[in-house]
């Protein structure tokens, strides 16, 4: 049985060839990666059927507390769970805050579950992709509910948010004391904000809530005008309390994610997500691949030192260097052929996250 048809094929080898399949995804050589498109084109069909959620918080907010309580009340309903996680500190040290083992213990034994750590290393766009990919090969194997999960720092929120159909936000109950150290762009991304541990100060955490619904209410006026409006068709992000650790308040999170889900099915919203974010990881993609190539080209090379030092002691402007830079690469070939583009003329489709439904 080929790789492909083994992910596709419920069962005991299935586990075994997921982790195959993303192994196979991760791998930086360039053989691997053609065999990887392949794949992708050939799972492609079989994505686009799993809600995509994203989940962020700071470390501690209790977010594998909860993605362990959330993922086996769904299992209970007959769901198949994916975790998948972004771990920005991969990025910089190779190290991990997501990766301890202890993490989700009973989800990350079950049958009906799937988690896969962040890839080790690479830039956080490299380590996205990664990820995006990672995601296709649950859905082709048939698990519907594909949590993302990153930690509050830089831009894998963004990346998170990016790549999934609604992005969940995890507060601490002594959050709204402080609405200044909730950086606004990360409240904008959000669709839900969840203020986690209200056992432990219950007027807490009802002042959280209280003072984050009307910030988010604010950044609606100033930001996306129909959220201030109350419309009926247009979802308006929610905020409500939970406890992770006692389980209270997942029935209640699950219920405003399906209404969520319904509303953006309905207002047609959930298609124009995924098609938006498939080409803007397209260009994303494109970009990357034109800057490493860039940087890779020999006469970039061979001038690059010298302008360096002449932009950084102020004897040549930073702008005129730059137009030098790019015009000799512009007349260099070498950008043209490289890796990254010619995958994407290769498969087309794989920079999309299988936005099966958007596409077909
Ligand atoms: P993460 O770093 O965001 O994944 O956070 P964890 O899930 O590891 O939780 C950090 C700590 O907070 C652990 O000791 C959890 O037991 C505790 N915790 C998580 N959720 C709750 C909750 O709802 N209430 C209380 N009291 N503690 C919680």
């Amino acid at each position: 049985m080929s790789l492909v048809q083994s992910v596709l094929a419920p069962g005991a080898q299935q586990r075994r060839a997921i982790a195959k399949a993303i192994t196979l995804l991760e791998s930086t050589r360039t053989d691997h990666r053609a065999q990887a498109d392949e794949m992708l084109t050939a799972l492609l069909p079989h994505t686009g059927n799993a809600f995509r959620l994203g989940i962020s918080g700071v470390p501690g907010v209790g977010k594998s507390t909860f993605i362990e309580a959330l993922g086996l009340h769904l299992i209970a309903k007959g769901h198949r769970v994916a975790v998948l996680t972004i771990d920005p500190s991969s990025t910089v040290s190779g190290g991990s805050i997501l990766g301890d083992k202890t993490r989700m213990e009973k989800l990350s034994v079950h049958e009906m579950a799937y988690i896969r750590p962040s890839p080790s290393s690479g830039t956080l766009g490299g380590v996205a992709e990664k990820t995006r990919e990672a995601m296709l090969v649950c859905e082709a194997a048939g698990y519907d509910i594909v949590i993302v999960e990153t930690v509050g720092v830089g831009q894998s929120e963004t990346a998170v948010a990016g790549m999934t159909d609604m992005f969940v936000l995890m507060q601490l109950p002594n959050a709204g004391d402080d609405l200044q150290a909730i950086k606004k762009g990360v409240m904008e991304l959000a669709d839900l904000v969840v203020i986690n541990k209200s056992d432990l100060d219950a007027d807490a955490a009802m002042r959280a809530q209280a003072q984050i619904t009307s910030a988010m209410r604010l950044l609606g006026q100033q930001g996306n005008p129909e959220h201030a409006r109350h419309h009926q068709h247009v979802w308006h992000p929610q905020v409500i309390q939970l406890s992770a650790l006692l389980g209270e308040g997942v029935d209640r999170f699950w219920h405003e994610v399906e209404s969520f889900r319904r509303l953006q099915m309905l207002n047609g919203r959930l298609a124009t997500r995924r098609q938006h974010q498939a080409l803007s990881w397209m260009w994303e993609r494109i970009e990357a691949g034109l800057k490493q190539a860039f940087r890779q080209d020999a006469e970039v090379r061979r001038l690059l030192p010298q302008l360096t030092t002449d932009v950084s002691q102020g004897r040549v402007a930073a702008s005129t260097a730059a137009r030098q830079l790019l015009a000799a690469a512009a007349s260099n070939s070498s950008v043209r052929a490289e890796p990254v583009a010619a995958h994407a003329s290769h498969n087309p489709a794989s920079p999309s996250t299988g936005s099966g439904r958007a596409e077909a």
